[in-house]
């Protein structure tokens, strides 16, 4: 199970921002296709699902969810455990859930080509859908759901919003402290685009604390809610490299967008950000 703390999150408490909220409420509202969350492992993604599960239940709206395991149940919502040895996986479960028509549908993880499939049968036949998928930034996760084999079609078709997160620990704000910017710490923000003060907030300790410099955990976001200029791009079949470009022009913000605010204003450290974005390169940040 997770931790109580984790998943009792509301949307405005994750960390997205006011357009961040505002993209999470306009799909809400009535948006329909995908919301996809990807991320890599314990990047906070189920969290994210959970706090709008808790606002799809707050709008009487008729949720069924699939999940592999159930990791917190919540009153109002009939969620269902992927059970392998009796023959229910994603996919199959999905298909049971398409049979009763729910407002929403949640899918724990698409991992499999045949989740996909399913996935996209139902987007496609006008049902909303959320789910997570691992990926490393939102770009790379068109490539993830072409990976698995939906069409450029089906993508531009169902896909409505993609965020990618990350976890990272929040600075403790009885102790944290400035100090000057490490040379190899202003070498990584500038071959990202970014010019740092001379100092940063970084970890120090306290009784507060338990002397760990931290408190508490955060997302860093990276929210693309697809335009229809970006389902013409995908549509022509466009590569990462030139939906980054054409996003970049339409002043799409990055994860290190979100991660450089949070730094700046001393929510959390550039150490957290550099551990929690180890894998992406430099490349992927460009804009
Ligand atoms: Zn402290």
């Amino acid at each position: 199970m997770l931790d109580p703390d984790r998943v009792t999150h509301r949307i405005q408490d994750l960390g997205v921002g006011a357009e961040g909220l505002q993209h999470f409420r306009e799909w809400l509202d009535g948006l329909t296709g995908m919301f996809l969350v990807s991320g890599s492992t314990s990047s906070g993604k189920t969290t994210t699902l959970y706090a709008l599960l808790h606002e799809l239940v707050e709008r009487k709206q008729h949720v069924l969810t699939i999940e592999d395991p159930v990791e917190y149940e919540i009153d109002g919502i009939n969620q269902i455990q992927v059970d392998r040895e009796h023959g229910l996986d994603f996919a199959s479960g999905l298909k049971s859930m398409l049979r009763l028509d729910p407002d929403y549908m949640m899918v724990g993880e698409l991992r499999d080509p045949e989740a996909v499939e399913v996935a996209a049968r139902a987007a496609t036949s006008g049902h909303t859908l959320l789910s997570t998928i691992h990926a490393r930034d939102a770009v790379s996760t068109v490539t993830a759901l072409r990976n698995y084999g939906m069409t450029a079609n089906e993508i531009a078709v169902t896909v409505s919003v993609i965020v990618n997160q990350r976890l990272v620990r929040k600075l403790c704000v009885h102790c944290r402290e400035k100090e000057a910017i490490r040379d190899d710490d202003r070498a990584w923000l500038e071959q990202r685009g970014i010019r740092p003060h001379r100092e940063l907030w970084t970890a120090s300790g306290c009784k507060e604390c338990l002397h760990t410099g931290y408190s508490a955990r955060t997302g860093i976001f990276e929210i693309w809610r697809l335009s229809s200029t970006d389902y013409d791009m995908l549509l022509s079949g466009a590569d990462e490299r030139n939906i980054r470009r054409l996003l970049a022009q339409h002043h799409h913000e990055p994860l290190v967008t979100d991660a450089w605010e949070k730094v700046e204003s001393g929510i959390t450290s550039l150490s957290e950000v550099r551990r929690a974005t180890g894998a992406l390169r430099a490349d992927d940040w460009q804009t």
